[in-house]
């Protein structure tokens, strides 16, 4: 069972192979290969980053919430964590994170669930599923609609309480929070910079992320 590990990494930005800003409310997909570290940073404090990740050798296969959380015994991510797909493949090992938590369980917002947690006339904003689904339709042609699935919120809070219910709570993320994954296959990123205003899960002001790779 995970508990709330904070781990710093000791990879230098000067030694990466890639390194780019992802604006606030944007969307991004890259292949990472075996061995290889993506960092992800929340560069201002408190945004949400939904990504989801595909098995590259087998795109139909991609990250479950339901095997990770059952493989781990635990709701939330942290160093330590293995991310496992569908097939129970094992994707990345989450190993260094500032933040210390990130939720599996929230999922990505939608025009679907803005109307119906805040108001009808949300139904015209930018979300999450919006840019996924952008970001599925332009990569290689080896991705549809079928492929979106429960997503993991890295730098989201949303806490279990006893009861057993969620609560969208403020983040426990600050200005230069970073989780780093290291590929554990040919592994698809995909990347929705939540764009969400409605709830306190980007602090109603959605901000850049930055992703950096290193080689193995
Ligand atoms: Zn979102």
């Amino acid at each position: 069972m995970t508990v709330m590990t904070k781990v710093k990494s000791s990879r230098k930005e000067s030694e990466a192979i890639y390194n780019k800003t992802i604006p606030a409310g944007e969307g991004w997909m890259h292949e990472l290969k075996k061995g290889q570290v993506i960092r992800i940073v929340d560069l201002e404090g408190n945004q949400a980053a939904d990504t989801l990740f595909y098995d590259a050798e087998s795109p139909e296969d991609h990250y479950s919430a339901v095997a990770t959380i059952a493989r781990q015994g635990n709701v939330y991510l942290t160093t330590g964590s293995t991310l496992v797909a569908e097939s129970g493949k094992e994707l990345l090992t989450i190993v260094a994170d500032t933040c210390g938590r990130h939720d599996t369980i929230g999922g990505a917002c939608s025009a679907q669930s803005n109307t119906v947690r805040y108001a009808h006339d949300k139904l015209s904003m930018h979300n999450c599923r919006d840019t996924f689904m952008l970001q599925l339709a332009h990569y290689k042609g080896e991705y549809l609609k079928r492929d979106l699935a429960p997503n993991i919120n890295f730098f989201m809070n949303v806490p279990v309480t006893p009861e057993g219910g969620l609560q969208f709570a403020d983040g426990i993320s600050a200005p230069g929070c970073y989780v780093e994954l290291e590929s554990l296959c040919e592994t698809t990123v995909l990347i929705s910079n939540c764009p969400q205003l409605n709830n306190p899960c980007n602090a109603y002001n959605p901000t850049p992320i930055q992703v950096i790779i290193w080689d193995k």
